[in-house]
């Protein structure tokens, strides 16, 4: 039996960033820490966006910012500044380099290459089985979505974000770099919630991105042929494309952290850490992060780390709603972004507004259909 103070399963984003985060404390130094993953991730296989203010501690790794957003659909269309924030972009070949690096400096961390199998809770510790070998940990960090209960149950609905990407490289300058289109919505809707997400990081190259947010995914040449018509639409034709990325991101209000227990704690999106209402992960991690290390030194129950707060509650209503009429997403969007600004929206979607600054968005948006899901929530 291999024994470890903790494994972390899963070396993508959170499990990364919680090796990153016991590897900067002392606490941990005299703790054995394995990271198990099918592949030491270097390459870049994920561009990460976020806002935060000017610097934050990614900052040396963010490949490009905006201070300013567009937002666009047939009801509203607008340019504004987010300051105090900042939307920003780090390439994940970057994020893993760096935390690579500072990993590589700990003697008590180490990397097992390996397919995880399963983990279980035992009387005292937990396994982790994997194709070649079984570990025991004292608290096992799991990343990996194993269970799919959160797809055959009925009581919240699941959505996901789901999208295709391309990078792409103009001869000429084509973008204006200084603005991050965050939705254009002005894409046919097809009874969907379907946006354009655009990230110029160069007056010549950008990340076109078709993103949906519902139930069912589409076949890859949809996704490519609406971005190829998107561009058309803007006259940019003479691009190569450098690079690609695909994903899905689970969009629901299920309760992942019913899953963790004693010795197991879920982390990252398989711990319910992605934004119910958006898929966004990254700055959600590594706030969690910091708590959960803070968590664990406390050595507070694993069970009691997750908190359900008024912003589950939200998500809740609004996937609610997307699960049966997909295509009001755009027109819920552009009432928000309509009537409040952009910083403002942001502060909410971080789960940082106050209950008055809550109800000055949620009561400009429209108001039927919120209504109706709350009321089908309560009774
Ligand atoms: C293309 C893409 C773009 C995204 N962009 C953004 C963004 O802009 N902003 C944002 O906030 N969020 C974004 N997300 C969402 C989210 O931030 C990422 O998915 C993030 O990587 C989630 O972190 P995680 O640790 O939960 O999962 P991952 O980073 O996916 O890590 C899971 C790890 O588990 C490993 N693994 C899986 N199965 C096994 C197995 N059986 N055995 C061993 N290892 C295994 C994988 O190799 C992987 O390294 C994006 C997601 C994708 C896919």
């Amino acid at each position: 039996m291999n024994y470890y103070d903790y494994i972390i399963v899963g070396g993508g984003a959170s499990g990364l960033m919680m090796a990153y985060r016991m590897s900067k404390d002392t606490f941990f130094d005299d703790k054995s820490i394995l990271i198990l993953d099918k592949k030491k991730k270097k390459i870049n296989d994920r561009t990460w966006c976020y806002w935060q203010d000017k610097n934050d501690e990614w900052q040396d790794i963010v490949t490009k910012s905006w201070g300013t957003i567009i937002f666009k659909s047939d009801i509203h269309s607008a340019e504004e500044s987010i300051e105090p924030y900042q939307y920003k972009m780090i390439r994940s070949d970057d994020f893993y380099s760096k935390i690579w690096k500072q990993l590589e400096t700990k003697s008590n961390i180490n990397f097992q290459k390996a397919s995880v199998l399963s983990f279980q809770q035992l009387e005292e510790g937990a396994l982790v089985k994997t194709t070649d070998k079984v570990y025991k940990a004292n608290i096992i960090l799991n990343s990996i979505l194993f269970f799919d209960t959160y797809k055959n149950q009925f009581k919240y609905p699941v959505l996901q974000q789901h999208f295709v990407g391309f990078f792409i490289k103009t001869k000429h300058d084509s973008f204006n770099d200084s603005a991050a289109t965050f939705m254009d919505f002005t894409v046919d809707q097809k009874e969907n919630t379907r946006f354009m997400y655009i990230l110029p990081y160069s007056k010549n190259e950008a990340l076109f991105e078709y993103t949906l947010f519902s139930k069912t995914l589409l076949a890859y040449d949809e996704y490519k042929l609406e971005i190829e018509k998107y561009l058309v639409n803007k006259n940019i034709t003479d691009y190569e494309i450098v690079e690609k990325e695909k994903g899905s991101i689970p969009m629901t209000s299920y309760k992942f952290w019913k899953h963790n227990s004693k010795n197991i704690i879920n982390i990252g999106t398989a711990g319910g850490w992605s934004k119910a209402s958006t898929g966004f992960t990254f700055k959600k991690t590594s706030i969690k992060t910091v708590k959960l290390i803070k968590h664990i030194k406390q050595n507070e129950p694993l069970t009691e780390f997750h908190k359900i707060d008024k912003f589950w509650f939200y998500d809740l209503l609004l996937l609610d709603i997307l699960s049966k009429k997909n295509y009001l997403g755009g027109s819920i969007f552009a009432k928000m972004f309509q009537k409040n600004r952009p910083n403002k929206i942001l502060k909410f979607l971080d789960e940082e507004t106050s209950l008055v600054e809550d109800l000055q968005i949620t009561l400009k948006m429209p108001p039927k259909n919120f209504i109706k899901a709350l009321f089908q929530r309560i009774f």
